[in-house]
């Protein structure tokens, strides 16, 4: 009697990538500063959110650790926009400062869109400025919204060419999903957005050789929805009582795909390291630099 046993997919390592990427944007950052460039970068965190706190801590401690300035404002929760406003008039005219991050959410009396479309896109590290938004639209030169572009450094790296390879992007936000899908299109998939209303999901995913999926809902994606063999790139970071989960069912995927990112350890660490990456291509083009290798789309 034979048993068939289960397939196991390759663990695409976010964090080992992640880390590499950190090493070469340092060694870039060390070239840089041999001509008396220094790239800094500056966080704006407004309000008391314990999640984002936490990522503002991080940020400013990676952006150390590969060799960068780094600033760090905090406002309390009352700040006004225009106060928010001002301060990013100054980060703007400031030549020390090459990359501008706004940490969302901003509290509920602001409008995020005029606060994100007040930094100079130049300066935009996030990807999130109209301009740069319809520059990844249209081909032309952008900065690209980092979680999006670390998951296609792995994609990339795990698959070579995405040419003709049926991608499904699940989630339509501005952050992650539509620039995912923009830039799928721009390695020529054939890419697919689904989102809160899509009709026969699972039939969807079953077609899909890249599944990425951008939810928010812990262990969403069963596994009988995936394609066998297919590449699976998890970006949700939903926490439950067992602690950190994705919204790719881990283990039930891993039976069935051919690659799949792990959370904690996959896509997160990419989401850091590809706003250095943005900070390093910003200080380059701001001083007439060319474009640092391998770290835009
Ligand atoms: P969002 O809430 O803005 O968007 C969620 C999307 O999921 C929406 O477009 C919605 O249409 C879709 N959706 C909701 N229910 C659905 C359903 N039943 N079927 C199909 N689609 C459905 O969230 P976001 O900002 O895009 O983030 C998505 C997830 O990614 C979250 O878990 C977030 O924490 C995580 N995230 C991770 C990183 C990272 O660095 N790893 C970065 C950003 C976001």
């Amino acid at each position: 009697m034979t048993a068939t046993l289960p397939m196991t997919a390759t663990l695409i390592d976010g964090k080992a990538f992640a880390a590499g990427l950190r090493a070469q944007i340092a060694t870039q950052v060390q070239a840089m500063k041999a001509h008396r460039i220094t790239p800094g970068l500056a966080v704006v965190l407004v309000g008391e959110d314990p999640a984002s706190q936490v990522y503002v801590r991080s940020k400013g401690r990676m952006t150390r650790e590969v060799g960068m300035n780094s600033y760090e404002h905090r406002l309390p929760p009352e700040t006004s926009q225009q106060d928010l406003l001002a301060l990013i008039d100054r980060l703007n005219a400031d030549p020390a400062v090459n990359g501008i991050l706004v940490q969302l959410p901003l509290p509920a009396h602001m409008d995020e869109a005029a606060v994100i479309n007040s930094i100079d896109p130049a300066k935009d590290v996030d990807g999130f400025h109209i301009l740069n938004a319809g520059r990844l639209a249209t081909g032309q030169k952008a900065m690209v919204p980092c979680t999006p572009l670390g998951c296609l450094m792995l994609l990339r790296d795990h698959l070579g060419s995405l040419s003709g390879k049926n991608a499904l992007v699940i989630g339509r936000s501005n952050i992650v999903g539509k620039p995912m899908a923009q830039l799928l299109l721009r390695d020529s998939a054939t890419v697919t957005i689904a989102h809160s209303r899509t009709a026969n999901l699972p039939d969807l995913c079953r077609q899909a050789d890249i599944l990425i999926a951008a939810v928010g809902r812990a262990l969403f994606v069963k596994g009988d929805w995936i394609k066998p063999g297919a590449t699976v790139i998890d970006v949700g970071i939903n926490r439950t009582d067992d602690g950190l989960v994705g919204d790719v069912d881990f283990d039930a995927a891993k039976q069935v795909a051919g690659a799949i990112t792990p959370v904690p350890g996959g896509v997160g660490p990419m989401t850091i390291a590809c706003l250095l990456a943005n900070t390093l291509t910003a200080t380059a083009r701001a001083n007439g630099l060319p474009d640092p290798e391998g770290l835009t789309p």
